[in-house]
């Protein structure tokens, strides 16, 4: 099978896939939930075999990359089980995000499972902010749950900061030095216009890369490194420490060019840009044809078709995408 079998109009080839694994969480982050949530009956969302087909049909088609999220993946039942199912297929790389509230007894399992790595969102370390942030986190649990990722052997752990003025804009420096101390890379997040929230005007809250990176070189040199793979990130350095520190900029920096990824939703759908709303179902063709992958092969390598060229955020706070984050695997 060559390898980019998923190219599409633009030349981009597709090889790194992002699985919701669920849309429930433990947590109901500000910029992500609703405080009352509706999550979705079993019967429309994937079972963990029909995730697993998904899996193994992209990985057929190229994929180097596959990446667990949510909702919260350490709150699905069986999660372990489809980490060390998708743990065989050779991937170059085998990713997951988490809010880190499960990891302390979890992290090892999942290290035998096979995962290489993980991301662990943290928008603060004061814990009351960050109940108030995340209104119902705990930060020791998830304090913990940083510590039992790296007894369990995990590299390249990186840290995930969605920025929010009058929030944890203050608190930029503090992250700064957790993960200088603690030898972990850390993320800076623009808030995206995900779902309709009610908690803060994300017009108002938005504090950009660039204002984060004014905040750090305060404290740091920050020197840009190039090595900005295909992701929307942008990666700097700081002198006497190893770690790297990116920015997700979807308002001011616009990465759609190299864009190299595709998300499934825990419903089936295939979508083919985070701030579009184009989608394919794949739930159906799963169900259609319960003993053979051709069709959702053939699905998936049509859907590449309409992979649209970029994505359309505005700063001002407006809702423009009606999914919320947890529905669409961040
Ligand atoms: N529950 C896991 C977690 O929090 O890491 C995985 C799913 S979460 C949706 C993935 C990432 O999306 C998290 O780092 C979270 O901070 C980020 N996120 C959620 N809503 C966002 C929004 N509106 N804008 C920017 N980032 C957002
Ligand atoms: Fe849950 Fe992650 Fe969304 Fe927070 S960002 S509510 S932890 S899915």
């Amino acid at each position: 099978m060559p390898l980019s079998e998923l190219t599409d109009r633009f030349g981009r080839t597709v090889n790194y896939v992002r699985l919701s694994v669920t849309d429930r969480c433990d947590f109901r982050c500000v910029y992500c939930m609703a405080e009352e949530m509706t999550f979705l009956p079993r019967a429309k969302i994937l079972s963990l075999e029909e995730i697993a087909r998904v899996a193994r049909s992209f990985v057929s088609l190229g994929t180097e990359k596959i990446r667990l999220t949510g909702g919260e993946p350490l709150v699905r039942k069986g999660i372990l089980d489809l980490v060390r199912e998708i743990g065989h297929y050779g991937l170059r790389d085998f990713a997951m995000t988490t809010n880190g509230s499960h990891l302390p007894e979890m992290a090892e399992e999942l290290r035998k499972g096979g995962l290489h790595r993980l991301n662990i969102s943290l928008d603060s370390l004061d814990p009351e902010k960050f109940h108030a942030v995340t209104r119902t986190g705990k930060l020791p649990q998830v304090l913990e749950g940083i510590e039992a990722a790296r007894d369990a052997g995990f590299r390249n752990i990186k840290l995930n900061t969605v920025v929010m003025k009058g929030r944890n804009d203050e608190e930029i420096p503090d992250l700064i030095e957790f993960a200088r101390a603690r030898q972990l890379d850390i993320t800076f997040i623009e808030e995206m216009p995900l779902g309709e929230i009610s908690e803060h005007d994300r017009g108002l809250a938005l504090c950009t890369s660039e204002e984060v990176r004014s905040i750090i070189r305060q404290h740091h040199d920050l020197e840009h490194t190039g090595d900005d793979t295909g992701g929307p990130a942008r990666y700097y350095r700081m002198p006497g420490s190893d770690i790297r520190v990116g920015f997700i900029s979807p308002h001011s920096h616009n990465f759609c060019a190299t864009c190299n990824r595709v998300r499934v939703t825990v419903e089936g759908r295939l979508l083919l840009c985070l701030g579009n709303e184009h989608s394919v179902d794949l739930l159906g063709v799963l169900r259609a044809h319960p003993d053979n992958d051709e069709v959702l092969r053939e699905t998936i390598i049509k859907a590449m078709d309409l992979k649209p060229e970029r994505h359309h955020f505005s700063s001002n706070g407006d809702v423009e995408i009606l999914r919320f984050m947890n529905m669409t695997g961040g």
